[in-house]
């Protein structure tokens, strides 16, 4: 259904925009139908660079994004619109996602407006309702507040919501469990269950290797821009093969800070199939080099690869 191919993301940084970091390094993968598929990987990795240009918000610098078939850059006018009644963001805090002086019922009424303008006042009531109620909220509590009247947890099941209502196919969650308060997060994720069995595929973005193995089937593990090793959640978890992912997998270290720059983390990397795992030391310091290595994924076993040089 959506399909990453090839995508690098280069930001141009520095004082005058003259020095380029290559935030997202040749990243493929694809998500089908009804797939929760996490995308793990330390602050600073890349994973919210991925998942905004899956939802057209960033251009992309190389490769491209397909959805059924249809590059994305390409959709404009009826078709972009299209697209994002299928394919939609919940970012970490929901409170940006709300302007704080309107009620919140008003993002709904956006919707109806711009997607559903010639429903029936009592039809469009009613489906609201559902929404609301499939999210564990009551409408006559909620749609008349503000944003600051209500909790994260609450906020951000209105974002669900809004997505159920839109009947979306393909969600993009960054980091939405993370802002909140333990007993709101169960709730959120068997929310997130009960919409991967409606069919929904979601892309889980976190930094929370547990919140990743709880919730996905496959995982996709970053690293300084680059996909390490991506497959079935069971393999990668319990046989990484990549050195990165040994590492995580051994040290439970804090995802939520960045690595000293410098600091020798990865242990020698034997060979797999003749090549070398991909080096993510290399990943951001060859500044628009012609030569840039590239990592080509390689299945080590069925349902799991491993990035690879190209030399
Ligand atoms: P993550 O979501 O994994 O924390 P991001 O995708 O937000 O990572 O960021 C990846 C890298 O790109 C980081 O080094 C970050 O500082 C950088 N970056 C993100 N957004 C921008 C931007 N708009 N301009 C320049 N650099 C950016
Ligand atoms: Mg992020």
């Amino acid at each position: 259904m959506l399909s990453v191919e090839n995508v690098s993301k280069i930001y141009q940084v520095g004082t005058f925009g003259g020095k380029e970091l290559h935030a997202v390094s040749g990243a493929n993968f694809e998500i089908h139908p009804g797939e929760v598929v996490s995308l793990i990987g330390e602050s600073g990795s890349g994973k919210s660079t991925i998942g905004k240009m899956m939802l057209r918000l960033l251009p992309i610098s190389a490769g491209k994004i397909t959805y059924n078939g249809r590059d994305i850059s390409t959709l404009q006018g009826a078709e972009l619109k299209e697209y994002y009644r299928n394919v939609q963001g919940i970012f970490q805090d929901p409170f940006s996602s709300y302007n704080p002086i309107f009620k919140v019922g008003r993002v709904y009424k956006l919707i109806r407006e711009t997607f559903f303008p010639g429903m029936s006042d009592e039809e469009w009531d009613g489906r609201v309702r559902n929404a609301l109620h499939a999210v564990g909220l009551n409408p006559d509590e909620c749609l008349e507040k503000f944003p600051h009247q209500l909790s994260g947890g609450q906020l951000q099941r209105l974002l669900i919501a809004r997505a159920l209502l839109l009947d979306v196919s393909f969600l993009v969650a960054d980091e939405i469990i993370s802002m909140l308060d333990a007993s709101t997060r169960i709730d959120v994720l068997n929310l997130l269950a009960d919409l991967k069995a409606r069919g929904l595929a979601v892309l889980f973005i976190t930094h929370d290797l547990s919140l990743g193995y709880y919730i996905s089937e496959k995982a996709l593990i970053m690293h300084r821009g680059v996909i390490v090793e991506m497959g079935l959640t069971e393999k990668v978890y319990n046989n990484p093969r990549h050195p990165y992912t040994r590492h995580l997998m051994m040290a439970v270290p804090r995802l939520d800070r960045k690595w000293p720059a410098g600091e020798a983390e990865l242990p020698p990397a034997p060979a797999t199939n003749g090549r070398a795992y991909y080096d993510t030391t290399l990943a951001r310091s060859r500044n628009g080099d012609a030569e840039w290595v590239r990592p080509v994924m390689v299945e080590v076993e069925p349902g799991q690869f491993v990035a690879v040089g190209k030399r």
